[in-house]
């Protein structure tokens, strides 16, 4: 299947690597004759972070941004209304970044043209208008080189071409110009000392006369080496109302501080200097506020829409581009498991529709902003107990309506089976099956898969299937052909929500039988399982996947185990007491689980180490050993454990000793790092 997407922005982008990843090749065309990194700072939240870490992108993300951990709420006069945590602070085992948008992008753009090609942008080249001619799609490109328009085939043509999408224009023909929310932005970026945490995200002021808002997007080094300054990100609005916006919306357009300024006279608080902020910026932006409202439908046959050609919305909910995000993966694995082009676009937008248009018009009237609008109308004159001009429970009806309206669910989130993002590597697209039905996921492995009891196989099969029964793991199910063992009806049954009824059966072969360790769901709603029988994994004496033994659980393939040797200088404390202070620790980064600090054990106070029986089991590393700490304030049980033989894969961290970074005070290069939630917890 050959894709054409109409734009190398941040949905274009993320789209082909997504794309790429699930195997489908992908041509990116971008009108603009260079793609520079353009703009000023966007946040990306913790949803989107996760796609572009599980795309192989955490760590340039983690190098180019701030991982913003609070989002701090003023009245005009720079008085605290609300604050709250942001990212992982909030429990997300993923961080929320503030980041150039222009920086981000050309991250994006180096992957793409590494794993795709550096022919695989193709710039100075606009999408004009297409054609659906059964099979395929013809795409009309005009070429700013040479004037020339020439047709190209592809099999599915994705709109990423933003708010003046051709693509959309062609689709909806009667849509009328960008909404205007009354509201001119101007913004820029400005060297500056952090401010409040110096990763914090603060609002300032009212929508509905004045707002500022402000965010480090990068840290500056560079100036001075130890000055610890930061790039500070500024977006001033101001609410001029009117039927048109005076100027055409262009994210490049320049803007005059001297337009700006005035409305941010004496906005000088004792934690940050508004004026003085904007004066310092070099290069101003204007951009006066648009949307487009929600479409019925996005696209037709082999044709669809993505990031802000198909939903555009106002630029203050932090969701613009983490949106975008999303439809990549959505988009990327609807393509690569439907049977046609057409079925997959149509899931596609099935999926994502909906919900994203909801976050538009969610956009329209942030309950954030409500909170602001509030108290500007109640305290003008400012207010000295932040109690006396909301109630506490009005508060936390709009904050819980923003999360509602803006982030995902932080358990869901961080519930989710890794790898969700790309669809298996193995086998061929089309030859995937895979279905899904409430949190239970099915799909067709790739391994042989041998089971053995008491010596004696049970099944053999290579066409095992892997169903997430819960996110963590898969289990297998395998064919019912490739049953060894006799599975004897015990009458017992029991009932899943998802899979139906299991009728429970018995293992027997000669010599030995495992009681009601088979599961047979015959009349499961989810048809693959039907001719399948899960058997259970601790009732079997051996399993091998291919001619290697397999401990614990299946192993997953969206899982990944990487271990890098770092200089990072890591201490734990445990009540206020040292346990462990090393710069060469090995950092294991498993998907789906926060990065893992193994040390030396003579960086480790040993002395403080109690052994304990405890054991656990990993199919990725093996066997570890558990230790508890006694600081001399407590004793802490199983929080630290050891791999003395791990598997081959994970040698690198044979005898080192590693703590629950959930349950420690962990500090990485002099910061002590978020407690993550986890399983673990
Ligand atoms: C130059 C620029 C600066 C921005 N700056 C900011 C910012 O500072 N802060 C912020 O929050 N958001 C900014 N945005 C918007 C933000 O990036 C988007 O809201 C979001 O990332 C969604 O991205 P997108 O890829 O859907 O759309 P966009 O980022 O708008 O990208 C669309 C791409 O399509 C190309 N294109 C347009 N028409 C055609 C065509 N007919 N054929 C081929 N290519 C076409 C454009 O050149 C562009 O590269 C900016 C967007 C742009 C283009």
């Amino acid at each position: 299947m050959r894709v054409l997407i109409a734009g190398a922005g941040i949905a274009g982008l993320t789209t082909a690597l997504s794309l790429h990843a699930a195997g489908i090749e992908a041509q990116l065309v971008d009108s603009a004759s260079e793609l520079k990194p353009l703009g000023v700072g966007i946040n990306l939240l913790p949803h989107a972070v996760r796609e572009l870490t599980e795309l192989g992108l955490g760590a340039q993300l983690a190098a180019a941004g701030i991982a913003t951990s609070e989002q701090a709420h003023f009245d005009r006069h720079g008085s605290l209304i609300w604050s709250e945590p942001r990212g992982r602070s909030l429990g997300y085992a993923w961080p929320q970044y503030s980041i150039h948008r222009g920086e981000l992008q050309m991250i994006l753009l180096a992957a793409v043209r590494d794993r795709l090609g550096e022919r695989a942008v193709k710039t100075s080249t606009t999408v004009t208008g297409f054609t659906e001619r059964g099979g395929s799609v013809e795409v009309m490109l005009s070429s700013r080189r040479n004037a020339r328009v020439v047709p190209v085939t592809a099999d599915v043509l994705i709109g990423a071409d933003g708010l003046y999408s051709a693509v959309r224009a062609q689709l909806h023909p009667d849509e009328p110009p960008p909404r205007w929310s009354g509201v001119m932005l101007w913004r820029g970026a400005a060297e500056g000392a952090p401010f409040l945490s110096g990763s914090s995200l603060a609002i300032v002021g009212s929508t509905t006369t004045v707002k500022f808002v402000a965010y480090p997007i990068a840290a500056r080094p560079s100036a001075d080496q130890h000055s610890g300054r930061a790039l500070i990100n500024w977006v001033a609005e101001v609410m001029i109302g009117g039927a048109e916006p005076p100027i055409r919306p262009d994210w490049n357009r320049e803007g005059r501080l001297a337009e700006a300024l005035p409305y941010f006279q004496g906005w000088t608080f004792d934690w940050l200097d508004v004026p003085g902020l904007m004066t310092r910026t070099r290069e101003i932006l204007q951009y006066p506020m648009v949307d487009r409202d929600p479409l019925p439908g996005w696209g037709r046959g082999r044709v669809t829409l993505a990031g802000d050609a198909a939903h555009p919305m106002y630029p203050i909910g932090s969701n613009g581009g983490s949106q975008a995000i999303i439809d990549a993966r959505v988009l990327a694995r609807a393509l690569a498991t439907a049977a046609t082009p057409a079925d997959g676009l149509a899931a596609y937008e099935a999926e994502r529709l909906t919900a994203v248009n909801q976050i538009v018009l969610a956009n329209r009237n942030m309950p954030v902003d409500q909170v602001l609008d509030l108290v500007s109308a109640r305290a003008p004159d400012g207010f000295d107990r932040v109690e006396d001009v909301l109630a506490p429970d009005e508060l936390a009806a709009l904050r819980d309506a923003y999360r509602a309206t803006s982030l995902q669910d932080v358990a869901a989130l961080n519930a989710r089976p890794p790898g969700m993002h790309v669809p298996p590597a193995t086998g061929s697209v089309a030859a995937m099956d895979e279905k899904s039905r409430g949190s239970v996921r099915v799909e067709q492995g790739a391994k042989r898969v041998r089971a053995y009891l008491a010596g004696r196989l049970v099944a053999d099969t290579k066409r095992p299937f892997l169903v997430w029964e819960i996110p963590y793991y898969p289990a297998y199910y395998l064919p019912l052909a490739d049953v060894a063992a006799a599975l004897e009806p015990t009458g017992k049954t029991e009932h899943s929500p998802s899979r139906g009824e299991a009728e429970i059966l018995d293992v027997r072969v000669e010599g030995a039988a495992a009681a009601g360790a088979a599961k047979r769901y015959r009349d499961s709603p989810l048809t693959a399982l039907r001719d399948l029988v899960r058997i259970d994994w601790g009732a079997m004496d051996e399993w091998l996947e291919e001619d290697e033994p397999v401990y614990t659980h299946p192993r997953d393939p969206y899982k990944r185990v990487d271990i890098l040797a770092s200089s990072r200088h890591v201490r734990v404390e445990i009540d206020g007491v040292a346990v462990a202070d090393s710069v060469r620790p090995h950092i294991l980064y498993e998907t789906g689980l926060p990065p893992r600090y193994y040390l030396p054990l003579p960086d480790v106070r040993t002395e403080l180490l109690i052994p304990s029986d405890t054991t656990s089991h990993c199919p990725y590393k093996g066997t570890a050993g558990y230790w508890s700490v006694d600081t001399g304030r407590g004793v802490h049980p199983d929080l630290v454990w050891i791999y003395r033989t791990p598997l081959p894969e994970s040698q690198k961290v044979a005898g080192l000793a590693c703590f629950y970074n959930e349950k420690v005070d962990l500090y990485v290069d002099g910061e002590l790092q978020p407690r993550p939630r986890s399983p673990f917890s």
